[in-house]
Formats: structure tokens, C-alpha cells, sequence
């Protein structure tokens, strides 16, 4: 295997007579001389935005909207997890332990909503975190041994704890993303214009966290219970999905089972922009589980001169 370092990849090579993507056009970072590289399949994975990005400037004659792009549905339903929400509390007890290190490790509350059936006016849910330690800032004082005698003396404060929500947000066609007409970055590749928005479905899984972790940790003895919505952006958290989604009907989405653009089976796109919709885990397992996948797919029908 040849490592490319300093590479960014403007866009995907099709060859309108082999009716096949016949491999990439990279831009050296340093030089900025294009170089085309050309490979018997390609797999794209730069990201969920970056793979949308290469996609939509991979034009050709055949597909002038974006490699793979018969439907028009590149870049749409694209999603993310919403971590808007938060609640910190108090816990008078447990005085004798404190924070050690890493310890103690942060905790993990799967999604308990609409899990079995429908049981809220929001749809889908929502898992949490939770974390708690005692943190103390101390202010140094004295020098030598008055300064340690200080910061060893200083009482660590109560438990803190607190929990983030991670909601699952509902691909839609209207969060989608696009190429700027007229914004290129330092490679003269057009930037991304991303379009997305939350929806009256996420205000009210903020507001049901709130309710619902609120309840729980007053039920724990937690006091001092507060809530708090960032109202930030969507997107400017982790975990960004779809836009390249699988699905059995070319008309309505990209990929094929084995995520191979329905159109051009020689590329495959495994991150997360294939995802048709986000749940509310930590995703990158499920990519890699996917990956693998794929990957012993195209092997099979290489050696099977399938592709
Ligand atoms: C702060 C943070 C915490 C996270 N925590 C978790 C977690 O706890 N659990 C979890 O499951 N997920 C977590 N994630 C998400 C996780 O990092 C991503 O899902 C995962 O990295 C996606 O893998 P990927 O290979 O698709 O993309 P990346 O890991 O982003 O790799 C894509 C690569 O492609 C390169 N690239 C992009 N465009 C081009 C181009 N045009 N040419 C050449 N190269 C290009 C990029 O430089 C990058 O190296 C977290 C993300 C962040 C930011």
C-alpha cells in the first residue's frame, strides 16, 4: 500500500465509455498540482460532509449532478445528533470518597423513550450521559512546603454531577447540503453550503430530557437541579449522517445494501453519510462494522470479476 500524505481529493474520475469510475483526481495540499490516481474500485471516506462535498464536485457528462446522482437525492436527509440540553445537580453525600484520576468514570443512560411503542408526541428518543466528581480550584498559597500543606488541605467541594442529552434528530429532505456557487477553499474545490435545522420533534425531546431527567435526579437526592438549552447551532456537535443514504430504490436514495452507488458499483461509500438515519448511539462502530463489511463484498465479487 502506498500512504498519500498531503493529499486532498478533488473528485472522483468517470469514464463515460466503461460507464465506470476509473478513479480520483488529487490536488497535492503543498504544490497544488493535480495528479489523477486510478484504481479498479474506489472506496470514498472522508467524512460524512466531506464525502457529500466529493460526490456533488464529482461531475461528468453522464452525472452533472454529482457522481451517482440520478435520483437528485446526494446531499439530502442529512442528520446529526442533538446535544443541546444539560442538567447539573448536587449530592450531599458520599463524603469520604472523592475524584481519583479518570476515576470515577463517566456513565452512560440508554435510550428508555418510545422504545417498545409510541409513547410520547415526539418520535424516536434520546440517550444520556452522566458524569459527577468533586472539583475543587484551589488558590495557591505560600511556597515549599506551605504550598502543598495548602493545596492538600483543600476541602474538594461536594459531588457535581451532570448529564448531556444525545437525541436522535429525523432525516428530512429539507436538511440538506449543497455546493457553493461561487466559495472555494485553498484548492479551488467549491465549499459546502450546509442547510440544516432542528424541528418541533427536537424541541420536544429537549423539553421531555429536561422533564425526565429532572425527575430522576430528584428521585436520586440530587439538589440544586438545573437545566440548561444551549440553543445552539445544529451541526455544531458530533456525529453527522446521511446525504448518501442506502436504501432498495435507486429513486429515492444512493447506496445499495452493500453500499455500492446504485448507479456507479465501483464506488462504495461507508461512513457516515450512508446512515439513513442517526438513532442516538455513538455511531463510528456501526461505520467500522460496515466498512468490514463492504469491503468482503467488493473482495467476493473482485474475485468474482463482478466489478
Ligand atoms: C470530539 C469528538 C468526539 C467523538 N466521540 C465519539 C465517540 O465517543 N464515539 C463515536 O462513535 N464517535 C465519536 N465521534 C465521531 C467519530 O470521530 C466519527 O464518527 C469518526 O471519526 C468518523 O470516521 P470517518 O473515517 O468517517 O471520518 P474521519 O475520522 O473524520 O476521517 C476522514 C478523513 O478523511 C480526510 N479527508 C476529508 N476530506 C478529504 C479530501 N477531500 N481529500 C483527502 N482526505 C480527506 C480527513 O482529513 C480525515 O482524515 C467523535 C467526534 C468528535 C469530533
Amino acid at each position: 500500500m502506498v500512504l498519500r500524505p498531503f493529499s486532498v481529493v478533488h473528485s472522483i474520475i468517470y469514464d463515460e465509455k466503461k460507464n465506470k469510475a476509473t478513479g480520483v483526481r488529487v490536488i497535492d495540499s503543498h504544490t497544488k498540482e493535480m495528479t489523477e490516481y486510478y484504481a479498479r474500485i474506489i472506496f470514498v471516506n472522508a467524512a460524512a460532509l466531506n464525502t457529500n462535498l466529493i460526490l456533488l464536485n464529482s461531475k461528468s457528462g453522464r452525472f452533472p449532478n454529482g457522481l451517482g446522482n440520478d435520483s437528485g437525492v446526494l446531499g439530502k436527509y442529512f442528520a446529526f445528533h442533538n446535544y443541546r440540553a444539560h442538567i447539573s445537580g448536587i449530592y450531599d453525600g458520599f463524603k469520604d470518597t472523592t475524584t481519583a484520576g479518570g476515576r470515577p468514570t463517566s456513565a452512560y443512560i440508554p435510550r428508555f423513550r418510545n422504545v417498545h411503542r409510541q409513547e410520547t408526541d415526539f418520535l424516536r428518543g434520546y440517550a444520556a450521559g452522566f458524569s459527577g466528581g468533586r472539583y475543587s480550584f484551589p488558590k495557591p498559597e505560600g511556597f515549599g512546603a506551605a504550598l502543598k500543606e495548602s493545596l492538600a488541605k483543600k476541602d474538594p467541594g461536594p459531588w457535581r454531577v451532570g448529564s448531556h442529552m444525545m437525541g436522535e434528530t429525523i432525516p428530512k429532505v429539507t436538511n440538506f447540503v449543497t455546493l457553493d456557487p461561487n466559495k472555494k477553499d485553498d484548492w479551488g474545490i467549491p465549499q459546502l453550503d450546509i442547510s440544516v435545522a432542528y424541528d418541533d420533534n427536537d424541541e420536544k425531546m429537549v423539553k421531555d430530557f429536561m422533564e425526565q431527567l429532572s425527575e430522576m435526579y430528584s428521585k436520586a437526592g440530587f439538589t440544586e437541579i438545573k437545566t440548561s438549552d444551549s440553543k445552539q447551532a445544529p451541526g455544531l456537535d458530533i456525529h453527522e449522517m446521511g446525504g448518501v443514504r442506502m436504501g432498495r430504490d435507486p429513486k429515492t436514495s444512493m447506496l445499495n445494501k452493500w453500499n455500492q452507488l446504485h448507479a456507479c458499483p465501483n464506488v462504495f461509500i461507508t461512513d457516515g453519510a450512508c446512515m439513513t438515519s442517526t438513532s442516538c448511539q455513538n455511531p463510528s462502530l456501526t461505520y467500522m462494522a460496515i466498512t468490514a463489511r463492504a469491503c468482503d463484498y467488493a473482495v467476493s465479487q473482485m474475485k468474482k470479476n463482478e466489478i
